[in-house]
């Protein structure tokens, strides 16, 4: 990879990375189409990363899908995919791990102890794998941008980080990969997590600044399914995690489905 990425260099060429889990959906090839725009050569990379899940979580039964993934990336006319093993990216004596520190912590981080660490350390090591100028994030996954903004800046990376809005369906279910998991009905109640983003977004222009009013506002909807069982929902700094702010996150779960989602109240909720 580093081979092909140094040739493209000395032919003058920015490289634009976007690092995936493959399963591509909308939400992911918003990226590639941003990447696209801003580069003449765009990575993509697929990469299930085994150290940023728990035992217990999704791991084996992750969606994978390659050969549709390629034809994906092939239509949207991207320069290469990057799909390394889980061996070449981690052989048996390789120990070194990536720990960001305090905007880990909170939230996902306390849901999911040694997740941004696993994140943070299989970025780093496709930073170096690709050297690009840009890498793309989706906001889907917020603590996610925070989290690499912080590595970026504290490890002196030197990348360009691009942050693309939320892909999501007519009823405002943010696009995941994990959406597949849900059945008829779970998939009906999964829409509660972006109503109750669009309610505190809707209180946040009506004037609502009381942060217990708003989180109050936003966990309702998710509180009134049956089916939804929340994890939080809070009202954070964007770029912190920590509290106060105007990020609000949420997380719960449908059976054993996980999901998340987030919403900056001082932009109007579009869908
Ligand atoms: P994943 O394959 O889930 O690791 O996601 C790869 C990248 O796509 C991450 O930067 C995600 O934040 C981003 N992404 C996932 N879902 C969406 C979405 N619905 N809209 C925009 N970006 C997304």
């Amino acid at each position: 990879m580093l081979q092909a990425s140094r040739g493209w260099r000395r032919g003058g060429g920015s490289i634009g990375l976007v690092p995936t889990m493959g399963a591509l959906h909308a939400g992911h090839l918003s990226l590639v189409e941003l990447a696209r725009r801003e580069n003449d050569v765009v990575v993509v990379s697929i990469f299930v990363n085994p150290i940023q899940f728990g035992p217990g979580e999704d791991f084996a039964r992750y969606p994978r899908d390659p050969a549709r993934d390629a034809r994906l990336l092939h239509q949207a006319e991207v320069d290469a995919i990057y799909e390394p093993s889980a061996d070449v990216m981690y052989p048996p004596d390789a120990g070194t791990r990536v720990h960001v520190g305090s905007v880990a912590e909170p939230l996902e981080g306390r849901a999911r102890p040694g997740h941004f660490e696993g994140v943070a350390t299989v970025v780093t090591k496709l930073l170096a794998a690709v050297e690009p100028d840009r890498a793309y994030f989706g906001q889907k996954d917020a603590q996610q941008v925070a989290v690499v903004k912080r590595l970026v800046r504290d490890l002196d990376l030197g990348v360009d980080m691009r942050i693309a809005p939320t892909v999501r369906e007519v009823d405002g279910l943010a696009l995941s990969s994990r959406n597949v998991y849900l059945d008829p009905e779970g998939r009906k109640a999964a829409a509660s997590l972006s109503a109750g983003l669009r309610a505190a977004a809707q209180a946040y222009a009506g004037g609502e600044r009381d942060p217990d009013l708003l989180r109050r506002v936003l966990a309702a909807p998710m509180g009134a399914e049956p089916l939804v069982a929340v994890e939080y929902a809070e009202v954070v700094d964007p770029a912190t995690f920590h509290k106060p702010g105007t990020l609000a996150v949420v997380a719960a779960r449908l059976g054993k489905t996980r999901l998340i989602d987030n919403h900056d109240l001082r932009l109007p909720f579009v869908r």
